[in-house]
């Protein structure tokens, strides 16, 4: 029997967020250790799923379990906390040796106070412990900016092609075939990774449309190529203040470098190319509230991108709200992080009215509190269940206590405990409401909600609200970023040899 470890440690980082990420948050969501993670995991639509469900289909491979990790995307995670986690990872994995396989399930976009690129920090510890020789694959979310130090301390990456992310079982079952073929030196895997200086735009990364969708016809075509094992497109995540963020291009050739490198580079040539493609511009609160209003479709779905829950953001952002309520908009629904909220409606009780201050409670940059007035039509645990596979690959969610406010202007205001980000819409029908009713649907997300929100969506608005997660690069101070990306820097060459 061959043994495989398994780790993950999953964070999107957002380095302009507020709030730091620490240890409470890792254990809230997801922190599994051994055989628990075998159990936690296993029939699930994550990669590690993927995985797992190809070792257990090849009788050959011992899964060797260690610790994965998950929190929510928020802030840079406290330095104790990183080392906390990285340590116990490599005691588990020290304690397990002799290996034949390490299988890593990293994010991409994970920075610590004391690591900006985590991941490839992790990466390297770990890399250390097995050593060069022993097979180490490696999967990555689509939102990872790809450091060197990632790749040189892993034989092949597999990155999600689909944003929403709805294909990350398939990446932990290309990840278990391609180890597969490794152990029985079929293969000899080895990976190039090319950086063009450029953005995509995070309202440009829906992969069912042009000009992202284009991005993944050159990989499948890459695909094609003889000695080619595997290509990618990391599109890059624009809130974490690192130096490799950007996008990222990666190709894995059977023991052929250049094969390798050439494939990256042809894939990342035609991307610049486009680049002009990549970039936005879109209405703000004021005229996209207006939009939905005067639509004949409905629902209107409004994607506040600058509060977007799955990039980092509070989830308590009241600038779209605040126009809802200036321009009388009715029969809309918004989604609030409140915790202070939700016990005021649970002191008031079920039926009785409330007059509450709501959201815009994390900082100063999502809006200003917005008083609203209503009935509380009900109090719920805030637990639900996703049946379909939807960005992230979950099936169970908790977003804590959670109050339903009816208000006098015949809004709906939903107000969790806990940050949720908008990937099920059992969110929502889990509280007895029906989606499909509303005139508006506030959704604090870009891409992500999409698999869920598409099917009952008459039309969908992407929204350039302010915020921690907001689409234009410019509003951001980077201190650490490369130093020539376009659009940053409009005179930026890229030039293939
Ligand atoms: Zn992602």
């Amino acid at each position: 029997m061959k043994r495989v470890a398994v780790a993950g440690f999953f964070h999107e980082s957002n380095t302009f967020a507020t709030t730091p990420t620490t240890y409470a948050d890792f254990e809230q969501v997801s922190l599994t250790f051994g055989k628990e993670l075998i159990d936690r995991w296993s029939g699930g639509n994550h990669e590690i799923s993927g995985f797992l469900q190809w070792a257990k289909e090849n009788n050959e491979i011992e899964i060797v379990p260690l610790l994965a990790a998950f929190a929510m995307p928020s802030g840079t995670i406290v330095a104790e906390t990183f080392e906390s986690i990285a340590n116990q990872m490599e005691k588990a994995l020290r304690e397990s040796l002799p290996l034949d396989g390490l299988y890593l399930a990293l994010h991409g976009a994970t920075v610590s106070k004391d690591f900006p690129d985590a991941d490839g920090e992790i990466a390297k510890r770990m890399r250390q412990i097995v050593g060069p020789d022993i097979p180490t694959v490696m999967t990555l979310d689509l939102h990872a900016n790809v450091s060197t130090k990632m790749v040189e301390n892993t034989d092949a990456t597999m990155i999600y092609r689909s944003n929403p992310h709805l294909d990350q079982k398939d990446r932990g079952l290309e990840a278990g075939e391609l180890m597969g073929r490794t152990l029985k030196n079929e293969i000899r895997p080895v990976q190039a990774v090319e950086y063009p200086p450029l953005i995509i735009n995070i309202a440009k990364q829906y992969t069912d449309e042009l000009p992202a969708k284009g991005l993944y016809d050159d990989l499948q075509s890459v695909l094609e190529w003889p000695g080619i094992l595997s290509a990618s497109v990391a599109m890059g995540f624009s809130y974490s203040d690192v130096e490799e963020m950007g996008a990222t291009f990666l190709a894995v050739a059977d023991n052929d470098p250049e094969l390798a490198r050439k494939a990256a580079r042809w894939m990342a040539q035609r991307a610049w190319d486009n680049r002009e493609e990549f970039q936005v511009n879109l209405p703000k609160a004021d005229e996209a509230v207006s939009m939905a209003i005067q639509a004949i479709e409905a629902p209107i779905v409004l994607l506040d991108i600058g509060d977007n829950v799955g990039g980092g953001g509070p989830g308590d952002s009241t600038v779209v709200l605040e126009q809802i309520v200036k321009q009388n908009a009715s029969n809309a629904l918004v989604v609030l992080f409140d915790p202070e909220a939700v016990n005021a409606c649970v002191k008031a009780g079920v039926r009785n009215g409330v007059s509450i201050e709501v959201g815009a409670k994390t900082d100063e940059r999502h809006g200003t509190p917005v008083s609203i007035s209503g009935v509380v039509r009900l109090i719920s645990d805030g637990i639900f269940v996703e049946p379909e596979v939807r960005h992230g690959g979950w099936g169970s969610f908790d977003q804590g206590i959670t109050a339903v406010v009816e208000t006098s202007e015949k809004n709906t205001v939903i107000l969790t405990s806990t940050k949720m980000c908008p990937v099920s819409l059992e969110q929502i029908k889990s509280l007895g409401i029906k989606p499909e009713t509303k005139k508006i649907l506030v959704a604090k997300g870009v891409i992500a909600p999409r698999a869920a929100y598409n099917p009952v969506a008459g039309r969908t608005i992407l929204v350039d609200t302010p915020g921690a997660t907001c689409a234009n690069p410019e509003s951001f101070e980077y201190q650490n970023r490369r130093s020539s990306l376009f659009p940053l820097e409009s005179d930026v060459l890229y030039e293939v040899e």
